[in-house]
């Protein structure tokens, strides 16, 4: 029987992790598909306080592992992929094995999200990417293309100028939700294109098994076009990992925890943390912030339980 389990090993599980460990806890963490988050598949962050010099994202969330492991958290490779919180001891069913828990804290996250088109599912790996920093590489002195008009499509164009001959933003309007100094930083690179009011139809060629075109289609004109690429990097959000609590937790439509303020659920006992809760922050620090709130809040439920 765990005292603490902590769904995610991003910024928020991490932080949890340690906030728990260092209060002798002993927190299971299940370090989930993605083991790491967000800041695994992510280049330079400039942002979290006391870097001053810009800090390599898998090197600050390993930091974070490695802080907690010193104060006994213990991690598990896998997923939950099914859950019962309908009494206690919570149960999570991880890689075929039942685990037992006495609190929860959900800080699973969220994933990438992709356009859903039948081409672009088939040639994922094979030139489609949601990971400039893990594929960018194979794309040097190729065309790309980067989908989205997000601070993520942003940051992913300007670092794979590094390796592209030119890198085109396809943003499906011409207003952009991204901030102004990453979308200044991408207007001033002069190796980023733009394509404005235009979506990807269809990604070619699904018989070679290799990106080789995109077609086009501008929103305002209806002009349908064709463009040679190379790799297409899809960077246009996120779906919250909530799956294993649907009928359990309150859920948005979009499937985002509902927070009933703090870090608690709907569920005495769960908590959230970071971006399975959080659309409107979405940053490093808030998730880790967030992760120490929900070790705060299970920490004084397991004290007013008596354990
Ligand atoms: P986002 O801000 O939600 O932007 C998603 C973009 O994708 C939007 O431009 C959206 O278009 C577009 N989009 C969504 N679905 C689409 C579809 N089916 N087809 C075509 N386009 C689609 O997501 P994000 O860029 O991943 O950023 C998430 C959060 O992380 C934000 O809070 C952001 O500030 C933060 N972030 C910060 C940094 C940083 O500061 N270093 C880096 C990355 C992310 P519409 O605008 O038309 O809806």
């Amino acid at each position: 029987m765990q005292n603490v389990v902590i769904i995610g090993s991003g910024c928020a599980g991490n932080t949890a992790a340690i906030y728990t460990g260092r209060a002798n806890l002993k927190p299971l963490v299940i370090g989930g598909h993605e083991p790491g988050g967000q800041l695994s598949i992510t280049t330079e962050v400039e942002n979290f306080p006391g870097f001053p010099e810009g800090v390599d994202g898998p090197e600050l969330v390993n930091r974070m592992k490695q802080q907690a492991q010193k104060f006994g958290a213990e991690y598990v490779n896998g997923s939950v992929t099914e859950a019962d919180l309908s009494r206690r001891p919570f149960r999570l069913k991880v890689e075929e094995e039942w685990i037992e828990t006495r609190t929860l804290i959900v800080a699973s996250g969220a994933s990438a999200r992709w356009l859903g088109l039948p081409s672009e599912q088939k040639l994922i790996g094979r030139g489609v990417s949601s990971c400039a920093t893990c594929d960018g590489f194979f794309f040097r002195g190729k065309n790309i293309m980067v989908v989205g008009g997000g601070d993520t499509a942003m940051e992913e164009a300007n670092f794979l100028t590094r390796f592209g001959r030119e890198v085109v933003i396809a943003h499906r309007r011409d207003d952009f939700r991204a901030s102004k100094i990453m979308l200044d930083r991408c207007k001033n690179n002069p190796k980023i294109h733009w394509l404005t009011n235009t979506v990807i139809e269809e990604v070619h060629d699904v018989g070679q098994n290799t990106v080789t075109s995109v077609r086009l289609k501008n929103l305002k004109t209806g002009e349908v076009s064709e463009r040679d690429v190379d790799g297409i990097f899809i960077a246009i959000g996120h779906i919250p990992n909530t799956k294993p609590f649907v009928g359990q937790l309150d859920l948005d439509p979009d499937g985002y925890i509902i927070s009933h303020g703090g870090a608690r659920t709907n569920i005495e006992g769960v908590f959230h943390a970071g971006d399975v809760q959080d659309r409107a922050y979405r940053q490093a620090i808030t998730a880790s912030g967030a992760g120490c709130m929900a070790a705060m809040e299970a920490e004084r439920f397991l004290e007013q339980e008596g354990h």
